[in-house]
């Protein structure tokens, strides 16, 4: 399938590929016994690997397809201290005390990577350039400024309104009634700074077995027999960190995320005067719509990345591009005319509950759920199931004890996400 706005060499893969292609990791022979397995070789795996192979424990990470095959290498390298419910919509369900922990967790998820980056000098391109949240309708703006109030004294949070007068300092384009700039975001490369977690986790000696799906993991003895289709092994302890991509060898844990796919087109370069024109401060950006499109200069300055959810059921990137490239010219018409380079997707998870999850279900360890904002999250929470693994008293955390919630006839497939989509969408709409 071609369309006139693909460039002539486009590729249907992540655009942080190209620099970052999927590794090709040393062949791993599967040993009878190790301390801890864990599933899935994105953030979550890897950041719980390097916790505890620098604690002395043998470690086997797993991973279904090539290293960093899911979301890690997908995403659009957005990171911020927040989660995706509001303070307010936290405080009305948990309690003020119970919903400023969460949020302030999410503040020190966010400093934990940017430590992390810093400590093993990952070079990930990873830039604080802040973000603009912008209103779509006059009402969000008005919402959004009565909020920062309350978070500034709760919280701390470090941001300021913007009035739509002067929005064009921050992002091109007149479809936001104006918008919050919040200062500690930041952005990085995800397969750079993924392969960088790869490079620190091979470097203790822990073994990352690709292309080794987990088929069944079962009580045996103390500990668990895991199966593959190379073979059967024993592990005290098992971590899943699966995500979006979580599948039947954990049934009940796929019976509680949600896969959503979420979908990303990059342009091909733009003269230097209208990125200066588009994206002056080179932040990153996202609205206020329940169904977001986000969007962010590549690291380089010189492309736009461009993401969201462009139809009510899961599609192909060669039919989500079109699609976005209209809902960008929405944004910025003058970028009728540009061609798209890159066009991809990938399963996010969320949770019933909208809030990440972290516990011990018979037995097995996970970490997942974090509805969009993973970059922090996931590598944190991986950090954090690492250490309830060894038993410290470290690995609390202000989500331990939710009730992580399934519904009825739900088994992993979101036959309600349909439905679901076009309700927020009116939403959107409807909004004042
Ligand atoms: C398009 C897109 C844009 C996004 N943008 C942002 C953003 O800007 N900011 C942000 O914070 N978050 C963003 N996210 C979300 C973020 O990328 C994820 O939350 C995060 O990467 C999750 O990491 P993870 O390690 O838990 O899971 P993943 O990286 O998805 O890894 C899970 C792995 O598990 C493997 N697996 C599955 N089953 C098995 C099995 N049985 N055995 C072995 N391995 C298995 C899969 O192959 C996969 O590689 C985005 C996601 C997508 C898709």
């Amino acid at each position: 399938m071609t369309h006139p706005i693909f460039a002539s060499d486009i590729r249907f893969q992540p655009y942080w590929w190209d620099e970052a292609p999927r590794p090709s990791l040393p062949e791993v022979h599967l040993p009878k016994a190790v301390d801890v397995a864990i599933m899935g070789s994105g953030y979550t795996g890897l950041s719980a690997a390097l916790t505890l192979a620098r604690a002395g424990r043998e470690v086997m990470v797993f991973d279904a397809e090539d290293a960093g095959w899911g979301c890690s290498t997908r995403n659009g390298g957005q990171l911020g201290p927040t989660l995706h419910k509001s303070l307010k919509e936290l405080t009305a369900k948990y309690g003020k005390p119970r919903a400023v922990a969460m949020f302030k967790e999410a503040q020190t998820a966010f400093e934990y990577v940017a430590d992390l980056i810093e400590a093993e000098r990952i070079e990930c391109q990873f830039r604080r350039c802040g973000k603009f949240m912008g209103a779509h309708r006059p009402g969000r703006y008005e919402a959004m400024a009565r909020e920062l109030e309350v978070l500034r004294r709760e919280v701390g949070f470090d941001a300021d309104m913007v009035p739509r007068a002067s929005q064009h300092n921050e992002v091109g384009t007149d479809a936001y009634y104006g918008g919050q700039v919040r200062h500690r975001n930041a952005s990085l490369q995800p397969a750079l700074y993924h392969q960088g977690l790869i490079d620190r986790v091979l470097s203790t000696g822990a073994r990352i077995a690709a292309h080794t799906p987990v088929t069944a993991v079962a009580r045996e003895g103390k500990g668990f027999a895991l199966t593959t289709p190379r073979g059967s092994m024993t592990a005290r302890e098992v971590i899943v960190a699966t995500n979006g991509y979580t599948g039947d060898a954990t049934r009940e844990l796929r019976r509680r995320v949600i896969p959503i796919g979420s979908y990303i087109i990059t342009t091909e370069p733009l003269a230097p005067e209208v990125m200066d024109r588009l994206m002056p401060r080179r932040r990153v950006v996202s609205d206020t719509r329940r169904v977001v499109f986000y969007y962010r200069p590549s690291p380089d300055g010189t492309r736009i990345v461009f993401g969201g959810r462009v139809a009510f059921s899961e599609t192909d990137p060669r039919v989500s591009a079109p699609r976005l490239h209209h809902a960008m010219t929405q944004l910025f018409p003058e970028l009728k005319g540009v061609k798209i380079s890159h066009s991809w997707m990938g399963f996010v998870a969320y949770t019933f509950d909208t809030l990440p999850h972290i516990g011990v279900r018979d037995g097995i360890h996970y970490a997942m759920g974090y509805c969009g904002t993973g970059v922090p999250m996931a590598t944190y929470l991986g950090h954090k199931v690492a250490l309830r693994v060894l038993g410290s008293p470290e690995g609390a955390t202000a989500f331990d004890d939710l009730p992580f919630q399934t519904r009825p006839l739900y088994y992993g497939n979101p036959w309600f996400l349909a439905g679901a989509l076009m309700y927020y969408r009116c939403l959107d709409h409807l909004a004042r």
